[in-house]
């Protein structure tokens, strides 16, 4: 037979990561919130390539708008002339991002829009200190690795930029975070004083932020911390930047934007993932004066090309007219009241935790609060069996997270969760 996993193995670098590699899933269709593989075995994903397939797959209108640009026969030529979709696009995404006089610079990659927020920064700040979080996950450019807090997520040693770690700002697993909210807030703005005080020189450029960690297992920090951080912020003039590559467009159900349980508006806005439904596009928001004060700043020969940015109205127009931020409300409300019920039954299940369709478990050995990475990778494996994707993530590998297309519907909600609820007490017994 096609050995696609040992030809993969042969060319590229041993290192990527294959889920299932006993049995890898080669994906040779899709529809709706469902995808076949090779061997025709159909699966309900919830993990819709990691956040990134937001609308699902084969979505008409996304294929016509792609069509239609095809159908120019421009494919790419440069953005030094103007591009209509770019514009287009640039205007919505200004509208919705709630930062008032928004300009974007469209990138290809989540680690190519932090980097050029850490750029703007940097360069208007005249300062190379960043503030970042611990555990978590910002990309795979230099840069955007040193500000990635865990190291085993940043393959590089070298270190670009001067980074100071705050402790404080999220949970650091949240299955043990004892803290009340008010406490919690407290003490991250306490970690940020101390912080600015003795690990830098005071002209700090940004702190970078994930509202929900997302590589770092969906953990959240209570609401309203960045905003408690940027009042300490704000008195030396440092920047925020909100990095919103897994929390944006309506995911997290309650707010269109993760930064917006926090009661605070970010100076900077990163995005990438599902805008393009599977096709790259990404990119930073800034208010004008913060965007246009930096010199001569970036050029991206592919950045809001004409094909994603096609592809990137049309997805943003289908979450805003099918108003897909309620769907993932409502239909993100019926998987973690179900798993919250699951976890009062299962010894294993030591916290349901997210918003909207952005839900991650975290497993750990009976009776402990230690991890169980293997009983993890079981539960993992029990959900493929029985025909659902899911992903696996967190600090200590004991984390299933959860991303599933924002059109997933009630009944594909429910057929998941009896998959999961069973797979857990199958692991459990
Ligand atoms: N920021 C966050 C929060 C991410 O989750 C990721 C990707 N996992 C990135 C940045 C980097 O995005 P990309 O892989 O598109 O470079």
């Amino acid at each position: 037979r096609d050995d696609l996993l040992s030809r993969h193995r042969a060319v590229l670098p041993s290192w990527m990561p294959i889920y299932y590699p006993d049995d890898p899933i080669e994906i040779v269709s899709g529809s709706g919130r469902r995808v076949v593989d090779q061997a025709g075995r159909s699966y309900l994903d919830f993990f819709g390539g990691v956040l990134t397939n937001m609308i699902g797959y084969d979505v008409a209108e996304i294929r016509e708008a792609v069509e239609r640009q095809l159908a120019t026969g421009v494919v790419h030529t440069s953005t030094l002339y103007l591009i209509r979709a770019q514009v287009e696009l640039a205007e919505k995404i200004a509208r919705v991002s709630g930062i008032p006089d928004a300009r974007v610079f469209f990138t290809n990659s989540g680690s190519e829009a932090n980097e050029a927020a850490l750029l703007m920064a940097t360069n208007l700040r005249r300062s190379n200190q960043i503030l970042a979080i611990r555990n978590s996950y910002h990309g795979r450019t230099l840069a955007t690795m040193g500000i990635t807090g865990h190291r085993s997520w940043s393959a590089s040693s070298l270190n670009p930029l001067n980074i100071s770690w705050l402790h404080s700002g999220d949970r650091v697993r949240g299955l043990l975070a004892k803290l009340s909210d008010s406490d919690h807030i407290d003490a991250a703005v306490e970690d940020l004083r101390e912080v600015l005080a003795t690990q830098t020189s005071g002209d700090v450029a940004a702190l970078i932020a994930e509202p929900i960690q997302g590589v770092g297992g969906f953990v959240a920090a209570p609401d309203g911390t960045l905003g408690a951080l940027k009042k300490v912020l704000d008195e030396s003039g440092i920047l925020l930047i909100s990095d919103e590559v897994q929390t944006g467009w309506g995911r997290t159900g309650e707010h269109f934007w993760g930064y917006q349980a926090h009661g605070v508006t970010p100076d900077l806005l990163t995005f990438a993932k599902g805008i393009g439904n599977g096709f790259a596009l990404a990119g930073v928001v800034g208010r004008a004066e913060v965007i246009n004060a930096v010199p001569a700043i970036s050029f991206s020969t592919f950045g809001g090309n004409p094909i994603s940015t096609a592809a990137g109205n049309a997805v943003l127009d289908y979450v805003l007219d099918h108003d897909l931020q309620e769907n993932a409300a409502r239909t993100g409300a019926i998987l973690l009241d179900g798993l919250r019920a699951a976890q009062t039954r299962s010894t294993i299940l030591a916290e349901v935790r997210g918003r909207g369709l952005m839900i991650g478990l975290e497993f750990v050995r009976p009776g402990t609060l230690e991890p169980d990475a293997a009983a993890t990778v079981r539960v993992f494996d029990e959900c493929r069996r029985n025909g659902l994707l899911v992903g696996k993530g967190g600090l200590y590998n004991n984390v299933l997270r959860m991303g599933p297309p924002l059109t997933l519907t009630e009944d594909e909600a429910r057929e998941g969760l009896e998959i999961l609820v069973n797979a857990i007490a199958t692991v459990d017994a």
